[in-house]
């Protein structure tokens, strides 16, 4: 049987994938495509604007891939300095990564070239690479406005646009950036968005953006993957490293993430697991891109079986095979759970979440059952029992770092995030809400606007001289 032949069976075929690209999934591993795959490929492929509600791990990113390498190979070698045929935006910097990974597997032996623009690493490199001009660029929105504004790029060329994970861009205070980017792409451009849920905001932009786009949807909005069991264990604050501790001894959770809602707590978290004698690992904003990096290869790589991660840090990230979910506490927002829980269960492989629930926090766990439309089970409930006797000293400790979580929002808020605030900045409805409005009793930030969300330091616009120029 010939390559080509093999290749057709995997049917990405049928949806209009041919050649190189079709033999390319099947050195991939792409047997069969994936809902979303089938469903956003060829109307993306006949020229359609597309939104999808799809998940990570739902197999989006050949979803956008596949044909816009399909059109950049037909279209052939048009390299324009300083511009990118195609632009890809994504929330975090390891989604970034993973996406142009992803395509550089799907391109091999096409002659397209990649590149990455990325906050938090040289900015000379990331001109250099693109100085000739590039075919597919893979960026997150805060970089690429910079290099916008400051001349050293230009997206006048740029004809298909991917907004990857558009609710993270969001929730992090990029919308605006990102319709500025918009804006800056050619009038005839392509755009998908692809979003795990669909916020007022998101449907807005999209309206604002998109001409017509064909609606995708692979697994109603607000669901979690079938394959994952869910279950809440009840355990006040101090018990939870205990409880923690104790779930981790067996072994049957081969390989977890731990969520944590703020960068200290996360910190704590690993701190105490390696007391207890764990191997873990914690990437969250406070970390290099370098430290991030290690922890999420020795992760992948199984070295290191518990990676503790805040929200943020572990937005889009992709690595098969994890076992378990912990939610030490309950996101901020609900949608977020949506978001941790679908790091397991991936694939079809079974995924169990456990999510470690204080009585303070019950509100909510109700926003989130309201948000994933039905109850989590109680499997234990600790909060019966009493209080594990604590050290005095770590006591006092703990107590600091949790009085200083109090005082200042320690929200992981990724790239940009603890910048100041903007007057006047238009972020999403409840950014401005104090939290304290909120209905639950947990943990508020001492009457400080929720408006945990990112800032941009200063206002962001393309201004005069970085302004491409409007093809006609
Ligand atoms: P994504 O949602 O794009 O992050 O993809 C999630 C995972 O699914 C990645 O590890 C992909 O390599 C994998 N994947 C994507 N499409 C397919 C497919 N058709 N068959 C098998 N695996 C796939």
């Amino acid at each position: 049987m010939t390559n080509e032949n093999t290749a057709e069976l995997t049917g990405f075929a049928k949806l209009g994938i041919s050649g190189q690209l079709l033999r390319a999934t099947v050195i991939a591993g792409f047997d069969t495509p994936k809902p979303v795959q089938e469903k956003a490929i060829p109307p993306y492929l006949a020229g359609r604007d597309i939104l999808a509600v799809a998940q990570t791990g739902s197999g989006k990113t050949a979803a956008f891939s596949l044909p816009i390498l399909t059109k950049i190979v037909a279209l052939g070698n048009k390299r324009t300095p300083k511009t990118a045929r195609a632009l890809i935006l994504a929330p975090t910097r390891e989604l970034a990564v993973q996406i142009e990974d992803t395509i550089r597997v799907l391109a091999k032996g096409l002659h397209i070239s990649t590149a990455l623009v990325l906050g938090g690493v040289s900015r000379f490199s990331q001109v250099k690479k693109i100085a000739p001009g590039v075919d597919i660029l893979v960026a997150t929105p805060g970089r690429l406005t910079d290099l916008v504004r400051e001349g050293d790029l230009n997206l006048s060329e740029t004809r298909w646009l991917v907004l990857d994970e558009a609710d993270r861009m969001l929730d992090m205070g990029f919308i605006n950036d990102v319709r500025r980017i918009a804006k800056a792409v050619h009038r005839d451009k392509q755009t998908a968005l692809f979003s795990a849920t669909m916020p007022d905001e998101i449907e807005q932009l999209a309206r604002g953006i998109m001409k017509d786009p064909v609606h995708v949807e692979v697994a109603p909005q607000g669901t979690t993957a079938a394959e994952i069991k869910q279950g809440v264990v009840m355990a006040r604050t101090r018990q939870k490293r205990q409880v923690l501790s104790a779930m981790l001894a067996d072994e049957a959770m081969k390989s977890v993430i731990v969520f944590s809602r703020t960068k200290h707590g996360a910190d704590r978290v690993v701190r105490d697991l390696e007391r207890d004698g764990f191997n873990a690992a914690v990437i969250h904003g406070n970390k290099s891109q370098n430290a991030r990096q290690k922890a999420l290869n020795g992760f992948r790589d199984g070295s290191v079986r518990i990676l503790v991660a805040t929200d943020i840090a572990a937005r889009g990230i992709d690595v098969p095979g994890i076992s378990h979910v912990v939610n030490f506490d309950l996101p901020d927002e609900a949608e977020s759970y949506v978001h941790r829980i679908g790091r397991t269960g991936r694939n079809g492989m079974d995924g169990i979440a456990i999510t470690l629930c204080d009585p303070s926090e019950n509100a909510k766990l109700r926003a989130v059952e309201r948000v994933i439309r039905m109850k989590l089970p109680i499997t234990v409930d600790h909060t019966g029992q009493p209080d594990p006797a604590r050290n005095p000293a770590e006591s006092r400790e703990r107590a600091a770092e949790e009085a200083r979580d109090r005082a200042g929002d320690h929200r992981d808020r990724g790239p940009g995030g603890n910048r100041k605030p903007r007057q006047g900045f238009g972020h999403k409805q409840h950014a401005g809400k104090p939290e304290g409005g909120r209905p639950e009793g947990g943990r508020p930030h001492a009457g400080k606007p929720s408006g945990g969300k990112p800032f941009r330091g200063k206002r962001r616009s393309f201004g005069s001289g970085g302004k491409p120029a409007r093809a006609a």
